[in-house]
């Protein structure tokens, strides 16, 4: 078939499912065989890039770097929008409308979405410019990040209007938001403070590579532009949603003020049921007629208005501050509340982040405090109720040593979080270090907890993860909950984990900041943990997405006595810590006579270096199958169509596993 054909095909058949997944939420393929098209129109695009298109569904993984970002002004202004807080004020606003416009009023009643303003330019169909709101005149040009977000369409459908801006709302889900902050915490990071200013945030990254990996949704609101033959604001909704655009379904049309409470207070009570956040709901003149007539004040629509919901707080007393080490030995404050409701749920504590955090908000033990929460998982505080104070009490003396291991806590220039140095006494840091170190994304051992670490530490069995290796099915026996049994599924759990990849044992040995993506790079860079631990600070800032922060820490990891110990004992039981096709890349003639095709993404070589492998060790390496074939090797997302060529011919299909068993 004619190429071109098939890349507009396959183009379209995804945009389709892109859009059935993220804009309709109701997927009709697999995620597996979504990305089987993917592969394999991303390969048809590798070897006809003259027919090469930034809005093809390839280009959500992001790669164009943006170091800055041009101002564009908005053709049609984004303004602001007043604010109403009562039923009053709410009432008010539709009695200066009735002075200016006559006849029947309809309002749209819309959530007011949390997140970062933006405007979408659509020319002929497809995303021309996404540009931020700015001050409202003029903003900035991010659409190559835009680009990357799923629920954008980038090619419109059915009856759109030759050029016409659309306005919305950028967001980060709480689900995706939680997961992000865990994989931070993972690696050691501190985590973000709240969805909003991560979305907005994340519009501003330089590279849109890392903006598609973050789950930002965005949802609109309204069109503009001239001659879009519109007549209404509901009616701009339910073409937009034609269209393609993610438009929330909650959106109502109604007569009344009286209905636009209703809706009010119905979300007011239900918005912790929608899966991002909002802060209120905006009320606006269905008639564009009407709208024009109403016009501006210097800042807002005076045909909209928005109205806020009361933010979830609650004033409770603080009984005592605690303070948590965590793995890394980073103290977080803790406040212990007197138990109260809060949106649905019962608060009993809350963070309270970092010594400068207690010193600005002057809070004290005893006081009474506001909690908030908003799009956070664990509540914090945001002030104090100073009429309640004691007036004996004194300001909050921050923690001067670790509450687990009595060390005196030291905190580094420039970072917030306070840190217990006693790195290898303390006991949370010694049993957090070993639960991370089995955990499922790390050395995943299987028949191995987290509570049995904590017990396996408290029997004095192990101190650091390399003594796992010297486990013995006689000691463990005598542990509480013990048997026979699940004694030799640890050992065996441990035994295999000696079979996990490099990059892998590296995220493994928690080394701060250096979380998978992180690990992964610097694995696929050094192969060898000999040579990361020769690399100096200088050498790590150098790579791609390595700033000062991780190159300093890992420097510091291996300076570090007990570590570096660590990993020369686990070198000496068979861990893992190089790329192992480094051993084997010396030539031989191993392969001769054999003929691979190679297809998909590997996990501990490139393509290239796989090629070079083959080559190396007396291999021809063919980029199509034929009868000729000897191996297919089979990487992550393979292209669907070799793969069906191969399973036709019989070709053998090996992974990379498979492969490097054959150079052994
Ligand atoms: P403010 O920033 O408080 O003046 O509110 C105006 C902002 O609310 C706009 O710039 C939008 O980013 C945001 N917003 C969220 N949801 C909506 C909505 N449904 N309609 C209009 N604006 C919205
Ligand atoms: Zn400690």
């Amino acid at each position: 078939m004619d190429a071109e054909k098939k890349i507009q095909g396959l183009r379209e058949e995804l945009q389709q499912h892109n859009y059935n997944y993220y804009v309709l939420d109701a997927p009709q393929i697999s995620d597996y065989e979504f990305d089987m098209k993917l592969k394999e129109l991303q390969e048809l695009e590798e070897k006809y890039p003259e027919f090469e298109d930034v809005n093809s569904p390839t280009q959500r993984v992001g790669g164009a770097v943006t170091k800055n970002f041009a101002t564009v002004v908005h053709e049609n202004r984004m303004y602001s929008l007043s604010n109403s807080y009562s039923k009053e004020e709410l009432e008010d606003w539709e009695t200066r409308i009735r002075k200016i416009v006559e006849g029947k009023l309809q309002f749209v009643c819309e959530l007011k979405y949390d997140g970062a303003s933006i405007s979408l330019t659509y020319e002929k169909g497809t995303l021309k410019k996404a540009v931020t709101r700015g001050d409202g005149f003029q903003g900035d040009d991010v659409t190559n990040n835009v680009r990357t977000i799923r629920s954008v369409p980038l090619k419109l459908k059915g009856d759109f209007p030759k050029k016409f801006d659309i306005r919305g709302e950028i967001v980060l889900p709480y689900e995706g938001f939680a997961k992000m902050n865990a994989e931070r915490v993972e690696a050691g990071e501190e985590p973000y403070a709240n969805p909003r200013n991560t979305a907005s945030g994340s519009l501003k990254l330089q590279d849109s590579a890392e903006v598609a990996k973050r789950p930002l949704e965005c949802l609109l609101y309204s069109i503009t532009g001239n001659s879009t033959g519109i007549g209404s604001q509901f009616e701009g909704l339910e073409k937009a949603r034609k269209w393609g655009f993610k438009v929330p379904e909650e959106s109502e049309l109604k007569d009344s003020i009286e209905e636009v409470l209703q809706y009010i207070n119905y979300w007011d009570e239900h918005r912790h049921d929608l899966p991002y956040e909002t802060d209120g709901v905006v009320v606006k003149v269905n008639d564009f007629h009407q709208q024009e007539e109403l016009g501006h004040t210097a800042k807002s629509p005076r045909w909209a208005i928005a109205y806020k919901f009361k933010a979830e707080q609650e004033s409770t007393k603080l009984n005592k501050i605690t303070y948590q080490v965590g793995r890394t030995g980073a103290i977080t404050p803790v406040a212990n509340l007197d138990p109260v409701q809060l949106a649905g749920t019962v608060v009993k504590r809350a963070s309270l982040h970092n010594a400068d955090q207690i010193e600005k908000l002057d809070v004290r033990e005893g006081d009474t405090v506001f909690v908030e929460k908003g799009g956070e998982i664990i509540p914090k505080i945001v002030g104090v109720d100073f009429t309640k104070r004691d007036p004996e009490s004194n300001p909050t003396e921050y923690a001067t040593h670790c509450p687990e291991c009595n060390t005196a806590l030291v905190r580094n220039e420039g970072e917030a979080q306070h840190y217990c140095p006693n790195v290898n006494g303390c006991p949370p840091q010694i049993i957090g270090r070993i639960q991370h170190y089995i955990s499922r994304k790390a050395m995943d051992i299987e028949g191995l907890g987290g509570e049995t670490v904590a017990l396996l530490v408290n029997a004095e069995l192990i101190e650091n993860y390399a003594d796992l290796y010297t486990l013995k099915k006689e000691d463990i026996l005598p542990l509480e909950r013990m048997a026979e049994k699940s004694a030799e599924n640890l050992i065996n759990g441990i035994e295999k984990s000696k079979e996990i990849l490099f990059e892998r044992v590296l995220f493994a040995l928690g080394i701060r900041y250096v979380g998978e993506t992180v690990a992964k790079k610097l694995a696929k860079h050094f192969k060898s943990i000999d040579a990361l631990m020769a690399a100096s600070e200088e050498e790590l800032v150098n790579l791609d997405e390595i700033g000062e922060r991780i190159a300093w820490s890992v420097v510091d990891f291996f300076k570090t006595e007990a570590n570096s110990e660590n990993v020369r004992r686990l070198k000496e039981y068979g861990v893992q810590l190089e790329i192992s096709a480094e051993k084997l890349a010396n030539q031989t003639n191993i392969l001769e006579g054999s003929t691979f095709v190679i297809s998909g993404v590997f996990q501990q070589v490139s393509r290239n270096e796989l090629k070079k492998l083959i080559e190396d060790n007396g291999g021809k390496v063919s980029s199509s199958i034929s009868s000729k074939t000897n191996y297919l090797v089979a990487g992550e997302n393979m292209g669907p169509s070799k793969l069906a060529k191969a399973e036709k011919l019989g070709t053998n299909i090996i992974s990379e596993a498979d492969f490097f068993k054959m150079l052994e």
